[in-house]
């Protein structure tokens, strides 16, 4: 069913919501930029496989990741509302670096550090009225999964060892590569790669699965005690949750933010293809980066504004979710204490609107907030034309359709207003 309660498992991710249904329109193809490609493409299929890259449970959520989920929180609503049945995984990365880097630091269990933070998640997705994924599979729960995955590229004879590390080796994908080599592997070292390490057969080979080292937990394997790399985590759970065993591409679109695109999506598209011999994803759709005082918000950085802190300071939820509609998911954008404000003032604009008995007409309105996601998630637009409706209702309201546009920005836009 397209929309209503989506079954979900909800011991483990966070509360579903009731998705209003937007019957008597028509509903444009969702078109979306696809990050490969750079072209504009088509979602097609009534049957929409969607794996979205989760977080590292060791500080959650800042709103770079909020703009990230809350983009693909707008796919998973259109295809659901125009019709298609949509399975969504979503994964933890609880086994990883920095969470390790960061419980030594605080002297604390990881995996008590890791499990506050993925209650923090769910509460701010829950606050921010993202849909749950259908599943919410954490890398914990998952070895057996991960391990049988890896058996795969194994038998392949995709792996070589250097002292109990396990690497896949990249070469023979290396024509696909989106990069000079020279760029990708700067940009690998950078995020979490060993290209000088000897005895590698290219400097790009990724880690499968890590020995155990000093201190760091371990699960026993195929491959010896130790812990599974980052790429191989993914690809075997969206392959566990989502293929049939027959489509190829295997998934619809694997998702997350435009610091995944190399080497984390490449690296996940050459290791089921070398795994299974069918590519992964049908499109790779990404969200850009938010930034704070002309700077990317990241953890180096130390310039991270949390939701859950923006939540303490009692801010609406809604007005976050506003200002970060209020630019395009793809284009890298700043976060302010202005635009704060003045989502605050706009959706109090909308607000009065919709407490009145009669509005301006909302059918052409309707009509145009479902053509604005459709084309690459135009939320710019989206919230200028509901602006603009709420200001003319101000004048000359004469129908009574305030039912109308509350389902509709609540359904299309996650907007309770
Ligand atoms: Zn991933």
């Amino acid at each position: 069913m397209a929309t209503g309660l989506s079954e979900v498992d909800n011991m483990k991710t966070w509360p579903d919501l009731y998705l209003p249904t937007l019957d008597s329109n028509d509903f444009p193809t969702l078109k979306l930029k696809d990050s490969n490609s750079g072209d504009l493409k088509a979602i097609m299929g009534d049957s929409f496989k969607m794996y979205v890259c989760g977080i590292t449970p060791y500080d959650a959520t800042h709103l770079g990741h909020a703009a990230t989920y809350l983009s693909f929180d707008l796919i998973n609503r259109y295809k659901r509302l125009s019709g298609s049945k949509v399975s969504f995984v979503e994964n933890i990365t609880d086994i990883d670096d920095p969470l390790f880097e960061r419980a030594n630091r605080d002297k604390i269990d990881w995996q008590f550090l890791a499990n506050a933070q993925i209650d923090l998640y769910k509460s701010d997705m829950t606050a921010l009225r993202i849909l749950p994924p259908t599943n919410f599979a954490k890398v914990t729960d998952s070895i057996d999964i991960i391990e049988k995955f890896i058996q795969k590229l194994s038998h392949n004879g995709q792996l070589y060892e250097i002292s109990g590390d396990h690497y896949f080796s990249v070469e023979p994908f290396l024509e696909k590569l989106p990069l000079q080599v020279d760029a990708a592997i700067s940009i690998f070292a950078e995020r979490g790669g060993d290209p000088t390490r000897a005895g590698k057969k290219h400097p790009l080979d990724p880690v499968i699965w890590l020995a155990n080292r000093n201190n760091e937990p371990g699960w026993q394997s195929n491959l010896g005690f130790g812990r599974p790399g980052w790429h191989v985590e993914c690809t075997a759970i969206a392959c566990e949750f989502l293929d049939d065993k027959n489509s190829d591409p295997i998934i619809d679109l694997q998702g997350g933010g435009s610091d995944l695109i190399f080497p984390h999506h490449f690296m996940s598209a050459q290791i089921v293809k070398a795994a299974y011999g069918r590519d992964f994803a049908k499109y790779f759709v990404h969200a850009a980066m938010i930034g704070l005082d002309g700077e990317k918000m990241s953890k180096s950085k130390g310039n991270l504004v949390f939701v859950s802190k923006l939540l303490e300071a009692k801010v609406d939820p809604m007005a976050i979710r506003w200002a970060l509609l209020k630019g395009h998911y793809q284009e890298d954008r700043a976060w302010s204490n202005e635009l704060l404000k003045t989502a605050d003032l706009e959706i109090n604009q909308i607000r009065r609107s919709l407490s009145q008995s009669e509005v301006s007409d909302s059918t052409e309105l309707v009509s145009g907030l479902i053509f604005d996601i459709s084309n690459n998630l135009d939320t710019p637009s989206a919230l200028k034309r509901l602006l603009d409706w709420s200001r003319k209702s101000d004048n000359n309201g004469d129908v009574n359709q305030t039912g109308l546009v509350s389902r509709a920005i609540d359904s299309l836009l996650g907007l309770a207003l």
